[in-house]
């Protein structure tokens, strides 16, 4: 039989197969010198080689019945188009103990993690039969605590009262999109175009609550949970009302290995009803799946970087394809391939104009920062702005998408800047939190490529000038500047450094909506998903940075980002103001953004594209490579160029229609002391380009070893 692993090659593995073998199946196999699980994938009569090379299996596992059909199409058609092994799709999608040989070996295996877990629930369901007669106040508590331990009801059937739950009552589009929606049947993408607090998820809700109440199954994914508890309340309370008390899974990175096995196990078996997870769900077996949702679909998350380079929303679209169930996009500033697709037809489009509750979207302000004097890199009038909202006792955000206290240390005298010796790039300046509360805060440097740390030196390095100089400013350093400007007012920082520790971004975040805070400084982090009441506010620092990025996306991602934090602002309808400091105020993104004019934007956007070929009028691939020198980087990429000049290229592929760029260096080209070059690949059309990276594919492996590089394929890349 042939089998799946998780090893970086081709292809699949042969071994004997046991009677009763089946397709799906998960097993034990010695490889090389070690043992790992696979799954069986094939079992044709006869073995592709000689039997007496062929081993045993070591263990055939039968704790869960053979994977499904769909999930087995899924994966392969995930390997095939983003051009991974099987195995190294398949395997790294499962919750870890279940890809671990260890944990169905030894004294302590007990059968495996499945039948622990299920031994587990058992015992935790057990004393609450046998203890029926005690008194009313003993059993509430009893059920109280195993609903707390996760365990799995028995029974999985909507039977217990839900908690009453106020509804609102839906506005005229949220009605239209909630009626569009239950006449579907089969498969149909649909993007639910609304902007910040327009509803959207009140309308994800009604419509879920319809396909759970038909039987099946939903699956509803978002980019982040961990920073968003009221989400998962908000879902939980609502769907567990029809799906019964844990007929909610949730799935996320920042699970214990057991809890997500036990999340998992839950959708898997078709005892939650619904399953609420980042872009890892999407892999998850579901029996009954009716309806896939993914909110804010244009989120750069759903990408995965590494491994398996795959998009989830991509992956959802086709899941929900193969299942014959529509799939709803839901986004205020949808991808421009979303909205592409919505404008010519292909998906369906359903929009959401007004706030379901502000009676007025916040007033966005352009301030020209050409002509002032700017305070420590803030405009007088965002000063004053803050400085009113204090006085009516409203919140501020300041929106600064750079972390620490200044971008990199400089030398007046000589021009020393802080290099990290690792890589091309600047270390960044951090200030240390203080050793004793009040006592001096400590700076560092710190490369936020590669992670090295040093002491900031004494005296600049090349010249001894002691008087080195921070340059620019990171939200630690406006941090700092807003409590001398606003000596009264209570500030706080929300970004990747102060929310190191586990559960201080819930704190912050929770002391922010309690009204503890005035002033909030913070990256990106605060734009995602949290509704802010009082908060009247947001000032919008070093957007241009993005404006003029390398990176044929970044206008995008820099129109979805800042529409985002205005719509932090005014949810509660205090008419709200966002200010945003800019150099190039004529610029047609700003202007888009003043009138809250998405679909402007995304015109003029898609013009662009259109006009310089590129997504979504064109089809991309990345090659990348990583060597000690760039020289052999390059040297690989050259050569995997010139294979497709060959006749075995234009054998394989369409190569007519194929067009591969010069290889090029990475903008930051070391990392770590590894260098880095890449080569595009475009096509105007996807299947030509998916037959050329089928041939190409092939031969890539070969030509990276002989040149000794590390190289990865990147099929519809996100940066470029
Ligand atoms: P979105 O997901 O589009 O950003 P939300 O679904 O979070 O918006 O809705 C914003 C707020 O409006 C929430 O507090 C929600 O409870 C409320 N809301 C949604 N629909 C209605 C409605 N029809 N009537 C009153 N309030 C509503
Ligand atoms: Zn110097
Ligand atoms: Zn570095």
């Amino acid at each position: 039989m042939r089998v799946a692993l998780d090893v970086p090659l081709a292809g699949l593995f042969d071994y004997r197969a046991p009677a009763g073998a089946r397709v799906g199946q998960r097993l034990i196999v010695s490889f090389g010198r070690r043992e790992m699980v696979g799954i069986v994938i094939e079992t044709p009569a006869t073995p592709a080689v000689a039997v007496e090379q062929v081993k045993d299996v070591v263990q055939m596992l039968d704790d869960l019945p053979p994977f499904p059909d769909d999930w087995l199409k899924l994966a392969a058609f995930a390997a095939d188009y983003y051009q991974r092994p099987l195995g190294e799709v398949m395997l790294p999608a499962l919750p870890g103990p279940l890809r671990k040989p260890a944990a169905y070996q030894g004294l302590r295996a007990a059968g495996g993690p499945v039948a622990r877990l299920d031994a587990k629930a058992a015992r935790a369901a057990k004393p609450k039969r046998t203890r029926r007669k005690k008194s009313p106040a003993e059993s509430e508590e009893q059920a109280l605590t195993s609903e707390e331990n996760g365990s799995v009801p028995e029974n999985p059937e909507p039977t217990l009262p839900a908690p009453p739950i106020s509804l609102p009552t839906l506005n005229a589009s949220q009605q239209e999109a909630v009626d569009a929606l239950s006449g579907l049947s089969g498969f149909k993408p649909v993007l639910l175009h609304g902007v910040t607090g327009s509803g959207k998820t009140e309308v994800y809700l009604r419509v879920a609550e319809r396909v759970l109440r038909e039987g099946r199954q939903v699956m509803l994914l978002v980019p982040e949970i961990n920073l968003t508890p009221q989400l998962e309340q908000v879902f939980r309370r609502r769907l567990e009302a029809i799906a019964g008390p844990g007929g909610v899974a949730v799935l996320h990175s920042g699970l214990a290995d057991g809890e997500r096995l036990e999340a998992w196990l839950r959708a898997v078996r078709g005892q939650a009803r619904v399953l609420l997870g980042t872009r890892l769900s999407l892999f998850t077996p579901l029996p009954d799946l009716g309806l896939i949702v993914v909110d804010e679909e244009h989120d750069p998350s759903y990408k995965q970087q590494e491994g398996l380079r795959y998009s989830a929303r991509d992956l959802a679209i086709w899941r929900a394809r193969d299942r014959g169930v529509p799939v709803i996009l839901g986004s205020a500033t949808p991808s421009l391939e979303t909205w592409h697709h919505a404008q010519s037809g292909r998906y369906l489009l359903l929009s959401l104009p007004q706030r379901a509750l502000a009676a007025e979207p916040p007033r966005i302000r352009l301030l020209d920062t050409r002509n002032v004097k700017l305070q420590q890199g803030l405009a007088p009038p965002l000063l004053e702005a803050v400085a009113q909202r204090l006085e009516k006792g409203e919140q501020s955000l300041i929106f600064l998408n750079r972390r620490g206290y200044a971008p990199v240390l400089h030398c007046d005298a000589c021009g020393w800047v802080s290099g990290c010796p690792r890589c091309s790039a600047y270390m960044v300046l951090h200030r240390q939190p203080p050793r004793m509360p009040g006592g001096p805060g400590r700076h560092e440097l710190r490369c936020h490529h590669c992670g090295w740390q040093q002491r900031v030196p004494m005296a600049c390095p090349d010249c001894g000038n002691q008087d080195l100089q921070p340059m620019g400013r990171g939200t630690q350093r406006l941090e700092e500047h807003l409590g001398e400007l606003f000596p009264g007012a209570r500030i706080a920082r929300i970004d990747a450094d102060s929310t190191r520790r586990k559960g201080s971004a819930q704190e912050l975040f929770a002391r922010m909506h309690a009204g503890d805070i005035d002033i909030l400084v913070g990256t990106q982090m605060v734009a995602k998903g949290h509704d802010f009441q009082n908060l009247g506010f947001v000032g919008v620092l070093n957007a241009d940075a993005m404006l003029f990025s390398h990176d044929f996306r970044a206008p995008e991602r820099l129109f979805a980002q800042l529409m985002q934090v205005a719509g932090r602002a005014g949810r509660a309808g205090t008419p709200a103001e966002v200010y945003i400091q800019t150099g190039y105020p004529e610029q047609p993104l700003y202007q888009a953004l003043v009138r809250h004019d998405y679909a402007g934007f995304a015109r003029y956007a898609l013009r662009e594209r259109e006009s310089a070929g590129l997504p979504p009028f064109a089809y991309q691939a990345l090659l990348t490579a990583e060597a000690r020198e760039l020289a052999q980087a390059q040297a690989f990429l050259a050569q995997a160029r010139a294979w497709t000049d060959g006749t075995d290229s234009s054998q394989a592929a369409d190569m007519s229609r194929i067009t591969l760029y010069d290889p090029v260096p990475l903008r930051v080209v070391r990392v770590a002391n590894v260098e880095r070059a890449q080569l595009l690949v475009e096509s105007d059309s996807r299947p030509a380009l998916q037959g050329f990276l089928r041939a190409w594919g092939g031969v890539l492996p070969g030509l990276a070893a002989t040149a000794r590089v590390r190289w990865h394929l990147e099929v519809d890349p996100l940066e470029i």
